[in-house]
């Protein structure tokens, strides 16, 4: 070997010492790391968890807020607003999406799940509006303004067929931002993340121990602080979307009467039968949330019929019975429950 060569080949040998030097001294990424977001929205909390290069809470907050002036209707200038106060607004990507799942739900439902229920939800006391003196003449009313069939969308605007047919989207909205919220975060690349709006969840990959996340069904119990919160069972799980709808926080009475927050549009009625609270998986989280609210209202029996027929959905219902609860699930819900 020729003296020559030994110097090229050291030379060569130097060079590729410096790339990988720098190459490990100077990452071009940057380190990936758990982050925890927490805040308040529409009325209920947030509280995100996800494993990135960087902070992303500012990216979050303002998709919550672009969600917010579309869906919220403690928002007087969302398009739902708008809406609720008889202007024509151009619907956006968001009321639309809610609008049709809305309408999906409601088919699947016979009408239990309807967003025109907020004439009714307001009178109740549980809306954006004040409660009113209700009297069997007021709910007949209120009635003909409730209908899921009177209402259409067409060319990005929402037809009313009742100008005092109003919506809410309280039952559906925050699983919805749940989903805006999980795109968003797999957008930025992120893998691994959990998304809680209100007790609505979206997971996706492992925690920061590297196991699957793992979320909680809450023990039924009177309570509108939400102050206690023990748990009856535990999901561990990498890819989930799942909702609850209780009638165990929303409540009053009134002369005796237990009265929660939801309402049977076809009677115009709060429910009052067993069911204290429903929780459904379901492949997209605002669907999951809108049918756990149409399960609500249905009741038990009912409730797990409508979910055994639709696929890749199941349900943990937990319901009264003398002084204690008892539960029942679609088949597949045994599968999720960590035991
Ligand atoms: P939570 O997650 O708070 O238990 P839900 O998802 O069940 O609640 O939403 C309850 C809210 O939905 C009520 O406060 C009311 O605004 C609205 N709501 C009540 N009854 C109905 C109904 N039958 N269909 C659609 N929305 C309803
Ligand atoms: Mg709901």
């Amino acid at each position: 070997m020729n003296k020559e060569k030994i110097y090229r080949g050291s030379f060569a040998l130097l060079m590729i010492g410096v790339a990988v030097f720098f190459l490990f001294a100077y990452p071009d990424k940057k380190e990936l790391r758990y982050f925890r977001n927490e805040g308040h929205i529409f009325g209920t909390y947030y509280n995100i968890r996800y494993e990135a290069e960087e902070d992303l809470q500012e990216k979050i907050v303002a998709r919550l807020n672009e969600f917010d002036s579309s869906l919220s209707t403690f928002n007087p200038q969302s398009v739902i607003s708008l809406i609720n106060q008889g202007q024509d607004p151009a619907t956006d990507k968001y009321f639309e999406q809610m609008y049709r799942m809305a309408n999906y739900v409601s088919e699947l439902s016979d009408g239990a799940f309807d967003i025109t229920v907020a004439p009714l939800v307001n009178a109740w006391g549980f809306g954006f509006k004040n409660k009113e003196q209700v009297t069997p003449e007021l709910i007949e009313d209120l009635l003909l303004t409730v209908g899921y069939e009177n209402i259409t969308l067409e060319k990005h605007h929402l037809l009313k067929q009742n100008p005092n047919t109003m919506l809410d989207a309280s039952a559906i909205a925050k699983g919805q931002a749940c989903d805006v919220i999980a795109e968003l975060l797999s957008d930025e690349g992120c893998d691994n993340y959990l998304v809680d709006i209100g007790g609505e969840v979206v997971l996706q990959g492992v925690n920061d121990s590297g196991s699957p996340w793992r979320v909680g069904i809450t023990k039924p119990q009177d309570d509108p602080t939400g102050a206690t919160s023990e748990l009856q069972e535990v999901i561990a799980s990498t890819s989930l979307c799942m909702a609850t709808s209780g009638n165990y926080r929303q409540f009053y009475y009134e002369n005796g009467l237990r009265r929660s927050h939801t309402i049977d549009p076809r009677t115009g009625y709060p429910v009052e039968h067993s069911l204290l609270s429903a929780t459904v998986v379901a492949p997209t989280c605002m669907q999951a949330d809108a049918l756990a609210t149409a399960c609500m209202v249905l009741g038990t029996l009912p409730a797990l019929d409508m979910i055994e027929k639709i696929d890749n959905t199941e349900c943990y219902l937990i319901y009264a019975v003398a002084d204690s609860t008892a539960v029942v699930t679609t088949a597949g819900m045994a599968k999720l429950l960590a035991r």
